[in-house]
């Protein structure tokens, strides 16, 4: 018993534990393609081909497809019958700005609501969320920017939660839209500002201010906007 415990799953040679192996392995192949995705490596609207994959990461057809099914529900590829996948196309400068406009709309107001029923539980989670962006000891750097998006959007959905209204929450998740702007640009610009003003929401949620937590969301959510404007350009 406690031999096979001891055994360490995250070593492929080891024995037993074929499932384990095979979920991390595409946990591995998903993450290597979200990265890619995410610091358009692959070109947004760009085809996929899963032989392609196969050959790069010298796996086979399954963890490939199994990690390009979790991206479709992620939005970040698109599946045609009969044609295949593709990376989903950059979001249009009108998308953007519904996005921005939905956002500041709703964001805001939620940070004041969660602002209120503040508690310590909550903000240890909110100070989790957010310490796990700062932590700038990846070397790689496209893997750090395509793990900021992600933080960055559980932070975004913690304090959505925390406001305790589960069709805003549900109705900003559905956009994805943290995976879709930070695929706009490629810059450590678009992550350390908005680290900065992560810390002034935190503080307005370490305070239990609301008033200070509406204006902190407001200003960021208009900041990040301004810096992903020039992809337009
Ligand atoms: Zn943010």
């Amino acid at each position: 018993m406690q031999a096979a415990n001891s055994i360490d799953t995250s070593d492929r040679t080891a024995g037993g534990g074929r499932i384990q192996r095979s979920n991390s392995l595409v946990e591995d192949v998903y993450e290597a393609i979200f990265a890619q995705l995410m610091a358009l490596k692959i070109a947004p609207g760009s085809r996929i081909t899963v032989d392609s994959l196969v050959k790069e990461f010298n796996v086979s057809h399954t963890p490939i497809r199994e990690a390009l099914g979790r991206l479709e529900g992620e939005g970040l590829v698109l599946k045609t019958h009969l044609i295949g996948y593709r990376a989903a196309p950059q979001i249009t400068r009108r998308r953007f700005d519904e996005l921005y406009e939905m956002r500041l709309l709703l964001e805001p107001h939620a940070a004041a609501k969660a602002a209120a029923a503040m508690d310590e539980a909550k903000l240890n989670i909110l100070l989790d969320a957010a310490g796990v962006m700062s932590r700038r000891e990846g070397k790689d750097d496209r893997l750090r920017y395509s793990n900021f998006a992600r933080q960055d959007a559980i932070f975004h959905d913690k304090i959505m939660e925390f406001s305790q209204n589960e069709l805003i929450r549900q109705t900003l998740s559905h956009q994805h839209t943290h995976f879709h702007i930070f695929r706009l640009m490629y810059h450590a610009r678009v992550t350390e500002e908005a680290l900065d003003e992560h810390e002034a929401i935190l503080a307005a949620f370490g305070a239990a201010d609301p008033d200070a937590a509406q204006k902190a969301m407001r200003v960021h959510i208009e900041h990040s906007r301004d810096r992903l404007l020039p992809a337009f350009d």
